[in-house]
Parts: C-alpha cells; sequence; structure tokens
C-alpha cells in the first residue's frame, strides 16, 4: 500500500504547476515534513505536561483552606458564644487544652516552609504560638499565608496550649506555647508601621532622650542608632508622640497606663472612704481669675470665656455651700510656654478641699495618707506594671516612709537651711527653683532615705491670695508642698474663709475683688475654716516611675508645641 501512496516523490515530479512556476523542491518538502512532525510531538507533549499539571495542582488543592484566611468585614454574621481566653491567664496548667483567642501579631517568622512561628500579644502580656505543616491539619499554603501576616496585624487564634520545651524568652508567658490549628485576619494594616513595637520597648540608654522639649528639635535622623546597641533602631519621644497610637501599644505604655488608672482609682477610693464626694466643677469661666497671665481666652458666643487653671474656687464655693469634703479629678489648663520635662499646657488635677476642725495640719494629714494609699496600692497591687515599666526605664524603687516616724515633714525654714549648708546662696524666703527643688531632693534623699516628705509653713510672699497666713508670723503662711524624688507633686494650703479678710489680701496682691464677686460672694454668707491641695496626676506617675518626662505620663499630651494627636 505504501507504495501506492502519493507521499513525497509524487509532488516532486509535478514540480511545476499549472502556471509555470516552480513548486518546493524536494528537500524542501522533506524539511517541511520534519518541521510539522516536530510540532505534532511538542503539542502532544504539552498536552501530556498540561494533564499532569492539572493533575498535580487536583493533589495540592489546599485541605486546610477554611482553617485560614481574612474574615469578613462586619463581623456579626454568627455568634457562638465560644470562650476566648486572655494570654495573661496561659499557664503549665492547662497544657493540653483547646483556646481560642484575638490578639496581634508582634512578629511573624517563618522557618523554612513548613513552619512559623507567631508572638501573640495582649495589653502587657504575649504568648508564643507555632504553626507546623501536618498532614489533613495545616497546609503549606497556611504556613505561607501566615508568614506573609504583617506585623501588628490582629488575629483570631484556635489552638492547643502546649508546655515550652525550653523557656521561652520572647514572650511574658514563658512556660507554654500555643500550636495552632486555625487562624483568621480580623484587621490588617493599610498603612506602614513608623517604627517597631521592638525597638519602641528597648530600655532607654543614658542620654537617649533630652529632658526638655526644646530637645525635641533633634532630628530624628541624627538619632536613630542607638549607641549603645548599634544593631537596633531607637525611638525618639518626638517620632512616639507623633505616631502616639503605636507607642502606646508598647507593654511599657500599657503598664504606664494601667498605672495611671490605679492612681486614680486609688485616690477615689480613699476619699470615697473618708467622707468625701466627687463634685465636677465647670471648665469654663467668665473671667480670667487666680492669674490672668496663665490662662487660656477662648471664644465664647459673642464674647470671650476663659479655661479653669484648677478648680480652686469652685471647689471653695462648694465648702461655703456645706459639702464639707470634695474631691475632682478633672483637666486643668495652664496657659503656660513652659518647655520643661514636668508641665504641660493640659493635665489632670486631682483636687481636694474640706472644712477644718482646729488645725490646717488636718489636712496636710489627710492629703499625706491619700499618698500613702496610693503608694501602697501601687505597690500591692500593680507590682507586675511596676516591672514591667522598669525594664524600659530602669529606676530605684520609689522609696517613703511608714511605721511610727511617718512621713518626713521640714518647716520651709529648715528645708533652706539643708539648701544653705549644703553651699547653696540664697534668702531664707527666696522660692526654691527647680534645680534647687532637685538638690533638696538629693540631701533630703541621703540624710533620710525617702524619696517623698512635706515642706510646710511657706512664706506668704511666695502663696496666692487666698492663702491663710501662719497666726503667730504673718509672714509665713498655713500652706505646703508635697514632694517626690525632689519634684513638686501638690500644692495646698489653709484657705481664708473670712471675706473682709480675702478682699485685703486680694487688694494687697493687686487683684480686684469685684472681679471675682461670686467668689467673695461665698465668703460673705458664712464659710467654715477650710483647707485642700491640688496634685497633678501625671507628675505623680512619671516621678513613681522616674519616665523623666510628663509627656510618656499622659495619653495625648498637651504643651506649647503639640496640640496633635
Ligand atoms: P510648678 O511650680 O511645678 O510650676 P505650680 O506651683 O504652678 O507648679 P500648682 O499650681 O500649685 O503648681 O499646681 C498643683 C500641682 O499641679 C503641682 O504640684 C503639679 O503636680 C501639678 N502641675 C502644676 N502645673 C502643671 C503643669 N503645667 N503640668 C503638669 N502638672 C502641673
Amino acid at each position: 500500500m505504501s507504495d501506492n501512496n502519493p507521499t513525497v516523490a509524487e509532488p516532486v515530479a509535478q514540480a511545476v504547476d499549472a502556471e509555470g512556476q516552480a513548486g518546493p523542491t524536494k528537500s524542501e518538502l522533506k524539511k517541511r515534513a520534519k518541521q510539522a512532525e516536530k510540532e505534532k510531538k511538542a503539542a502532544e507533549k504539552a498536552a501530556k505536561q498540561k494533564e499532569l499539571d492539572a493533575q498535580k495542582q487536583a493533589a495540592e488543592v489546599d485541605f486546610a483552606a477554611e482553617l485560614y484566611g481574612k474574615l469578613p468585614l462586619n463581623q456579626s454574621q454568627t455568634r457562638t458564644n465560644q470562650t476566648r481566653i486572655q494570654i495573661s491567664t496561659l499557664s503549665a496548667d492547662r497544657d493540653g487544652e483547646q483556646v481560642l483567642l484575638r490578639a496581634r501579631v508582634q512578629t511573624s517568622r517563618a522557618q523554612g516552609s513548613k513552619m512559623v512561628f507567631l508572638n501573640l500579644r495582649q495589653r502587657t502580656d504575649s504568648v508564643q504560638a507555632l504553626l507546623v505543616v501536618a498532614p489533613e491539619k495545616v497546609s503549606k499554603q497556611m504556613v505561607k499565608w501566615a508568614a506573609g501576616l504583617s506585623d501588628e496585624s490582629i488575629v483570631l487564634v484556635e489552638g492547643v496550649v502546649a508546655k515550652a520545651p525550653e523557656p521561652i524568652k520572647s514572650a511574658s508567658v514563658s512556660d507554654v506555647e500555643i500550636h495552632v490549628s486555625k487562624l483568621y485576619l480580623i484587621s490588617g494594616l493599610e498603612a506602614r508601621l513608623p517604627f517597631t513595637i521592638e525597638d519602641a520597648t528597648r530600655p532607654i540608654t543614658t542620654g537617649d532622650e533630652p529632658e526638655d522639649e526644646d530637645d525635641e528639635k533633634q532630628e530624628d535622623a541624627q538619632a536613630t542608632q542607638d549607641p549603645a546597641q548599634p544593631q537596633f533602631n531607637r525611638v525618639l519621644l518626638k517620632t512616639r508622640l507623633d505616631n502616639r497610637v503605636i507607642d502606646l501599644r508598647t507593654q511599657t505604655s500599657q503598664a504606664v497606663f494601667r498605672l495611671q488608672a490605679a492612681i486614680g482609682e486609688l485616690f477615689r477610693q480613699h476619699l470615697h472612704h473618708n467622707g468625701f464626694i466627687e463634685i465636677h466643677s465647670p471648665k469654663l469661666q467668665g473671667a480670667a481669675t487666680e492669674s490672668g497671665a496663665s490662662v487660656f481666652k477662648v471664644g465664647y458666643f459673642k464674647g470671650n470665656a476663659f479655661l479653669a487653671q484648677s478648680p480652686q474656687l469652685a471647689k471653695q464655693m462648694a465648702i461655703a455651700a456645706d459639702f464639707e469634703r470634695v474631691y475632682e479629678i478633672g483637666p486643668v489648663f495652664r496657659a503656660e510656654n513652659s518647655r520643661t520635662h514636668r508641665h504641660m499646657t493640659e493635665f489632670m488635677g486631682l483636687d481636694l478641699e474640706m472644712t477644718i476642725e482646729e488645725h490646717y495640719h488636718e489636712v496636710m494629714e489627710l492629703l499625706d495618707s491619700v499618698f500613702l494609699a496610693i503608694f501602697r496600692g501601687l505597690k500591692e497591687k500593680y507590682s507586675k506594671e511596676i516591672d514591667i515599666v522598669r525594664k524600659q526605664f530602669p529606676a530605684d524603687e520609689f522609696k517613703w516612709r511608714e511605721g511610727p516616724e511617718g512621713t518626713l515633714k521640714i518647716t520651709f525654714k529648715e528645708a533652706n537651711d539643708l539648701l544653705v549648708a549644703d553651699g547653696v546662696e540664697r534668702g531664707p524666703q527666696d522660692d526654691i527653683d527647680t534645680e534647687n527643688e532637685k538638690r533638696l531632693g538629693r540631701i533630703i534623699k541621703a540624710k533620710y532615705d525617702t524619696d517623698y516628705y512635706i515642706i510646710d509653713k511657706f512664706p506668704m510672699a511666695l502663696r496666692p491670695f487666698y492663702t491663710m497666713p501662719d497666726p503667730d508670723d504673718p509672714t509665713l503662711s498655713n500652706s505646703y508642698d508635697f514632694f517626690m524624688r525632689g519634684e513638686e507633686i501638690l500644692s495646698g494650703a489653709q484657705r481664708i474663709h473670712d471675706s473682709a479678710f480675702l478682699c485685703e489680701k486680694m487688694r494687697e496682691k493687686g487683684v480686684d475683688p469685684d472681679s471675682m464677686k461670686s467668689y467673695v460672694d461665698a465668703f460673705r454668707l458664712g464659710c467654715p475654716p477650710h483647707g485642700g491641695g491640688g496634685i497633678g496626676l501625671e507628675r505623680v506617675l512619671m516621678l513613681f516611675l522616674k519616665l523623666n518626662n510628663i509627656r510618656r505620663a499622659s495619653m495625648f499630651p498637651r504643651d506649647p508645641k503639640r496640640l496633635e494627636p
């Protein structure tokens, strides 16, 4: 049959066509046939490969597809009421238990293509989680996806608690880890992190951050390398405050603000137990009271109003209204252009005012008992948070005196004598500036081994017009300041409750009594002797923890140069 088959030989014989044109030559036709054969083979090969690929793909269908991925945005699709745990409750006792939790991915670290470590964080706590490829449980795709999660993503994790083979140093829970079986993304990131949480949590090395705000001017670029640990970046205070939400996520910040809340709570509890009631005084005032220079003026309809620079007047008026013992925790505004480590233009005032039965020391002692309750409460109930902060801000433990000797109380004269004996040249009634205040703190610490003390009997000239003079020496006053680590944290005094005497003292200080008529009127109608004090919440927190800058003790600090965020 093949002989009759007109394949290659015949057309060659007819190499000239009807129009007399020459056709392909024999060798050319051979070439073409070869080419056709080649193409056919290639097509067959490609088809085979395609089939193989399809088979392979079919074999690789992700069996774990349902066990990971992004959750729907809206939530609220179903409600399983499954308990979600807190990382802080994890310990070796829960070995083998299946748990569900929502956490941030502080870091994700892949080890090859089959394993990924996640550091999961909730507030001040963290735990290591592990995702390992396992037949029918965890797929390669799942591990790859987990390894690609951005740091700071929020995830929902299901897994089993397992004793750690060796203590895990990188997490606050060191004895167990979580073997992950399900992992879902609740919320990812749409922007780049300005710095890592790890860099922001590194211990502050000496000279790292200047005390005063003016030094914020230093460019971040100049100082992104930590001289003590050159392999790490350091994060300057300005950068932290510009990106406060991220900075607040560090375990240190989480602990700082739990301690801030604790101070407020301890203050409130102690006063509640001592018969005080909480009041809320207005922050908008019609006149610039106390000292006009440091008051913010704001537009108020067609005129102006002023932001209260303390609840002083209102709390005294509450005493005139027979509330006997009042306190307030509220914002205080100061229009002072003080760019220091301890001044802000808005801070939280812890204020109290109470009637006096016989002696203003009743007030001073009650204020002292408030501080002791705060210090003891922090030490007893918040040692975990204090330890967390100390890792980043190393400091000597805050010391105060307990027992029968009680808090150290010295007079202004004695404080002055200590400074003079230490070589400071000053007059007996000169104000104590910040530098000498700190010097006095060091002298007192060396002599009495305490970080907390009271100075009583300030010169009248250094106090506001409403301060009651000393009955024996009118150049002195029934007033006191409290100090922590050599810095003022409270100012207080007995107040003048007699309207005629008050007006006299106002005039002496250049204040027109008519400009504060409703305040003066409160005393014209009879008011019991009383006294009180004002404490700066952030200052107490800063000094207790030795944070070195008040801005770290304020969630969103306000100072002459900062109104955002
Ligand atoms: P300083 O002398 O430190 O400026 P002050 O004498 O003006 O303080 P007071 O008006 O007596 O302070 O306020 C009572 C307390 O309020 C202070 O002891 C301090 O704890 C806090 N405080 C005062 N001013 C500020 C401020 N600008 N920022 C933060 N806290 C402040």
